[in-house]
């Protein structure tokens, strides 16, 4: 293994700035959406006078206050525990345990996956007050949990379990990989991680997602007539139309296209069909056929896919560096493997650089967005599409007057009023014809 004190040094200092960095960076753009958003939490925009009450707009306004400032604890206690991990040796204690105790005599891949099980076990566990003062508190108080103590408690069992379920075999693979596969390790481990992404996609929507939700097929005729003639219209097969009970965890409502060729089925929530009309209804769906008709899902796997195999020849070429390890406060064993620490170590370090690109992802998506509103204004009546958004956004309480720097880093969706403008010229009345 390449070693050098100073690039180890080094390294440490580039992650430190970029910690910060990142730190600041995540404080100023949520300060400035809370200034934002309370300077203009008493009036409702004047495009939306007439649609959204003002008791309405300033719900949305306290909501999204709440989950920002929420978001700067969150973010800070994650620096903190990132830096606790790394620099201030909490990896390195946790990998020296699991090395020292009787799991290394069942060979070198026992305590390692040991080692990313009990980093996983251990970091959820930091996360669940996070999450219960996300789901008690705040959803709560703006009326949007639906869910049970109970109910949040199942979900968490069930999802510890299909993780470990799922998760173990494809690491002890990748491990096995990392291990035998000689200097070109990372292009095969690149190899099963695609295929098991692919699995996935896959399995989601049939085996997975009905362990926590019941889908039942649609069974309001009309809808379903409206619907399979959209589709008809848009030249897709209508494998299967399904209603997903959303309304046990929260009031929040979305309708969802998923799977592969003759496996494709639509998932409405129905708190989505409880809120919108047939039409809207209709609208809402264009618009998720205008992501399939534009591409948009294959362009985000094959992206993807180039992603990941530029972080595994990455992380190949880290793990054979020792400064990778002793720069973030570990120890790499001489003679023995340290495929889970490097594994472990790339994961907690790839988001700290990754934050700076993500404003140029979210403009991909929200250039995505703009063009599946688009496809869905020529399909169906455009109208519908508006006012289905507006339900959406004004049930969703997502706030009509975000920091538009904000927006530009984390917006995966554009704003409303920049949906609905967009929209207007596409919209028949708006060339002259009658109304
Ligand atoms: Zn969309």
């Amino acid at each position: 293994m390449a070693n050098s004190p100073d690039l180890s040094l080094v390294f440490t200092l580039v992650f430190a700035a970029l910690l910060v960095l990142g730190l600041l960076a995540k404080f100023y753009l949520a300060s400035r959406q809370i200034r934002h958003v309370a300077a203009h939490r008493d009036q409702v925009p004047a495009a939306f006078a007439a649609t959204i009450s003002l008791q309405a707009h300033q719900k949305a306004a306290d909501y999204t206050v709440a989950k920002a400032r929420f978001g700067m604890l969150q973010t800070a206690f994650g620096a903190a525990l990132l830096l606790a991990w790394t620099l201030l040796g909490g990896i390195d204690a946790l990998n020296q345990a699991l090395m020292n105790s009787g799991l290394a005599a069942y060979g070198s891949l026992v305590p390692q996956l040991a080692l990313l099980a009990a980093f996983g076990l251990i970091s959820g566990a930091l996360d669940l007050p996070f999450t219960l003062y996300s789901t008690f508190r705040i959803e709560e108080r703006f009326g949007f949990n639906k869910m049970t103590f109970r109910l949040w408690l199942a979900d968490l069992v069930k999802s510890t379990l299909v993780g470990l379920v799922i998760g173990l075999p494809i690491v002890a693979l990748i491990l096995w990989l990392m291990g035998s596969a000689g200097s070109l390790w990372w292009l095969w481990a690149w190899a099963v991680w695609m295929g098991f992404n692919l699995l996935v996609l896959v399995l989601y929507p049939t085996v997975i997602a009905p362990l926590f939700n019941k889908f039942k097929p649609l069974d309001d005729e009309a809808l379903k007539a409206r619907v399979t003639a959209l589709m008809q219209r848009c030249g897709f097969a209508a494998k299967g139309l399904f209603v997903m009970d959303g309304s046990k965890r929260s009031a929040h409502a979305n309708a969802y296209f998923t799977g592969f060729g003759a496996a494709k089925r639509v998932v409405f929530y129905d708190t989505l069909l409880n809120q919108l009309s047939p039409g809207e209804v209709d609208a809402v769906l264009a618009h998720e056929l205008g992501h399939f008709k534009h591409k948009h899902i294959l362009k985000r796997i094959v992206s993807m896919f180039a992603m990941s195999l530029a972080g595994f020849a990455l992380l190949g070429w880290l793990s054979s560096q020792t400064w990778f390890y002793t720069g973030l406060g570990v120890r790499p064993s001489l003679a023995g493997a340290n495929d889970a620490l490097a594994l472990l170590l790339f994961m907690l370090v790839v988001p700290l650089f990754s934050f700076f690109v993500s404003p140029l992802l979210a403009w991909f998506s929200r250039k995505h967005e703009f063009e599946a509103d688009a496809y869905a204004v020529s399909k169906t009546d455009g109208k519908d599409l508006q006012s289905a958004l507006l339900k959406l956004y004004q049930d969703n309480a997502s706030t009509l007057t975000p920091d538009p720097v904000f927006v530009k880093f984390y917006y995966t969706h554009p704003p409303a009023s920049e949906r609905l403008s967009r929209m207007t010229p596409l919209l028949p009345t708006a060339h002259g014809a009658s109304a």
